[in-house]
């Protein structure tokens, strides 16, 4: 996996046709579901929405135009001497799950050991944000975060977990309220030794502090 992390991060999420439709086009599919729905998208409650579900869609999915390396490029290296976890907990995710094209949201938390570079904490929150905010499996998604910090800041390990309900599971199909999907991505020194790999996990279940 380490070796094909840049590819496997690519690979997953290019536009291979290279053809973007216009934002007419993608209004206009709009106003095609909404009829095929059942309503009238000439009604003046609906003339709207098909501009509103564009704009909403670029924030949605903006991730496909950002790049993680950018993101992550600016590196410290002064720590003194830090060489213990760096853990990001409880850190908001929303995402579309690409099966069905609606949100999953949860907690991502990310942790990573440095060797010589750190980066700024909100950096990683946003890292988080660019791979959410694609159609996803929540499979994906987390290994992709992982991957890229360990494309990027070169760790000594990475440990990515992800705890998200999905709406496709909650509010169709089969309607299961309470169900939520935990997914965990390790690399490195967490993989390579199970006590990291508990101290993650325990770092993850201490309250946080209010602020
Ligand atoms: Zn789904």
């Amino acid at each position: 996996m380490k070796k094909n992390s840049k590819n496997f991060i690519d690979r997953s999420h290019a536009n291979k046709s290279n053809v973007k439709p216009s934002i007419e086009d993608a209004q206009k599919a709009v106003k095609t579901l909404i009829a095929w729905a059942g309503d009238d998208p000439n009604r003046e409650g609906l003339l709207e929405t098909p501009k509103r579900v564009v704009n909403a869609y670029l924030d949605f999915f903006y991730g496909y135009n950002e790049d993680h390396r950018k993101v992550l490029g600016k590196t410290f290296d002064d720590v003194q001497g830090y060489d213990d976890i760096v853990l990001i907990k409880n850190i908001r995710m929303e995402s579309h799950c690409e099966h069905h094209m609606v949100p999953f949201i949860g907690i991502a938390h990310v942790a990573y050991i440095p060797d010589r570079n750190v980066v700024g904490i909100s950096k990683i929150a946003r890292l988080v944000d660019i791979f959410a905010k694609r159609l996803q499996t929540q499979e994906t998604l987390t290994m992709q975060i992982a991957n890229a910090i360990d494309e990027v800041l070169k760790p000594r390990g990475v440990a990515v977990l992800i705890d998200a309900k999905h709406q496709c599971m909650t509010t169709r199909g089969i309607h299961k309220q309470d169900a939520s999907t935990v997914t965990m991505s390790i690399l490195g020194e967490f993989k390579n030794d199970p006590i990291l790999e508990d101290r993650f996990l325990n770092m993850i279940k201490i309250k946080s502090q209010e602020c």
